[in-house]
């Protein structure tokens, strides 16, 4: 992996993903690099809970995220209303998001093993494969990084620069458009995808149980995969206002083994992709490789977790915002799958899940699931997932959550990349197509932490500021709403 040379000179480049990401006028901004990097990219800490991957002014970086890590926070320092910076926070973020860090990809053994387990999957069942899968993940809980069960170090380290930032330029508060349409605290959104012609044919149902929960849900079928897929199948699940994804190509766990096979499959895919009008893909087993994602004809992606503890491929993105890979837009998967929890874990429960769903919401993040109809035909599976859905509506009748489908949080997050802040006599104001969705909001320095006030829905009155502030549970900011 080759790391871009980054000149000391290139103050606008180093603002990008911290800018990208709030959308805040760049005058706000202002980076430089302290100096040299050291070649070697380790691991550091930049603040609490915040770990770090890639070059840096620390000459001597740990190779490995175990404890104690040197913190850089305190190597920060001002330069009239400059943030001097010991690393360049858009390399630190992609190494994050695109899990550029040791131990994401499939070493040799892990390679054999999966490849034998595809090759003896017809044959075994699902007591024996939940068997060796608990092998294969082995030790799981002692990984200290990512941080389990959501890893927020992304997030974190662009509320850390922008708090820096405000510091820096002495300003007491700076506006950026807030994360979600109509001021949504979060979003939810619920994805199922579908595996054996068990799964396809529970759809039907599962469309009637997420609909009695007021809820659409996105469905990722396997174009060519151990079932078929009849026109009259699609198109329920598309007249009833639900979504349709393309799911790998024949979920053999092969989809990005070799270029020119994955290549061919890729043109494949596109052809369903266009011919189902999907704009949305996951692939199977959430196996992946980012910088092959061009090649698929998708506006989103759905296949990387937040943390990968316990899938095949390990790694994860390490924030709980959805964030770009070129011009593909990504929408992580931000929590437990249904069968990771029921077999491997033995839970049916839905404790993890709220427990994610808790620290998803303390980010103002977006709160994904990926919920199986394959594993939910048996009746405490399907209460499980029902309790799951009881939650979700309880939550969005307490407070503002936005429950979307990807497509729909695809189109916002695009919208909003285009948007802009402009000054206007003594305020400011969102400008773009879709504007009218979107909430002026403002990031302050209170007492050295960082919180977010939302200005009135109603755009030009700044002034009336709800103000029922709610403590995070975990360091951090605290948001106003
Ligand atoms: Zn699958």
């Amino acid at each position: 992996m080759g790391y871009p040379s980054t000149s000391a000179e290139n103050h606008a480049a180093l603002v990008q993903t911290v800018r990208d990401r709030f959308r805040c006028p760049e005058e706000f901004l202002d980076f430089r690099l302290a100096g040299e990097l050291s070649p070697a990219p380790a691991y550091f800490r930049f603040g609490a809970n915040t770990t770090c991957y890639g070059r840096s002014w620390e000459e001597d970086g740990r190779p490995q995220p175990a404890p104690p890590l040197r913190d850089l926070l305190s190597c920060v320092s001002v330069d009239g209303t400059q943030l001097v910076l010991p690393f360049d926070p858009n390399e630190i973020i992609d190494n994050l998001r695109l899990e550029r860090y040791p131990g994401c990809q499939l070493n040799e053994r892990e390679r054999t093993l999966k490849n034998a387990y595809y090759w003896l999957r017809p044959v075994t069942n699902r007591w024996i494969r939940s068997r060796v899968q608990r092998f294969r993940v082995a030790g799981w809980q002692k990984r200290a990084f990512p941080r389990w069960p959501v890893d927020s170090t992304v997030d974190n380290l662009c509320e850390n620069l922008l708090l820096l930032a405000l510091r820096a330029s002495g300003v007491s508060s700076l506006p950026f458009i807030w994360f979600w349409p109509n001021g949504a605290r979060c979003c939810v959104s619920m994805t199922h995808d579908v595996e054996t012609a068990a799964g396809r044919d529970f759809c039907g149902r599962l469309l009637d149980i997420d609909d009695s929960f007021g809820f659409k849900s996105s469905f990722q079928v396997v174009p060519e995969g151990p079932y078929s897929v009849p026109p009259a199948y699609l198109s329920e699940i598309r007249d009833r206002g639900f979504e349709l994804c393309v799911q790998d190509l024949n979920h053999d766990g092969r989809l990005f083994d070799e270029r020119e096979s994955f290549l061919r499959r890729a043109a494949r895919i596109n052809h369903y992709a266009e011919e189902y009008g999907a704009t949305g893909f996951r692939a199977a087993v959430l196996y992946r490789k980012p910088e092959w994602f061009s090649d698929l004809e998708f506006s989103f992606d759905m296949s990387i977790p937040n943390v990968g503890h316990l899938d095949p491929q390990r790694g994860g993105c390490c924030t709980v915002t959805p964030y770009f890979v070129g011009d593909r837009l990504e929408l992580p998967l931000t929590t437990i799958q249904d069968y990771t929890l029921f077999h491997m874990l033995g839970e049916r429960s839905t404790a993890l899940w709220k427990l994610q769903l808790e620290l998803i919401l303390a980010r103002n993040g977006l709160a994904t699931f990926l919920v199986h109809p394959d594993y939910i035909t048996g009746p405490k599976e399907q209460a499980v997932y029902m309790d799951l859905l009881a939650v979700l509506a309880a939550l969005r009748e307490r407070e503002n959550i936005w429950a979307a489908l990807p497509r729909e949080i695809d189109v916002w997050w695009r919208a909003r990349n285009s948007m802009s802040i402009v000054r206007e006599d003594n305020s400011w104001r969102i400008v773009g197509a879709g504007a009218e969705r979107a909430v002026l909001a403002f990031a302050k320095n209170v007492d050295g932490q960082l919180v977010y006030e939302l200005a009135n829905p109603q755009r030009g009155e700044l002034l009336d500021f709800r103000t029922h502030r709610r403590q995070r549970p975990q360091d951090g900011c605290t948001t106003i709403v």
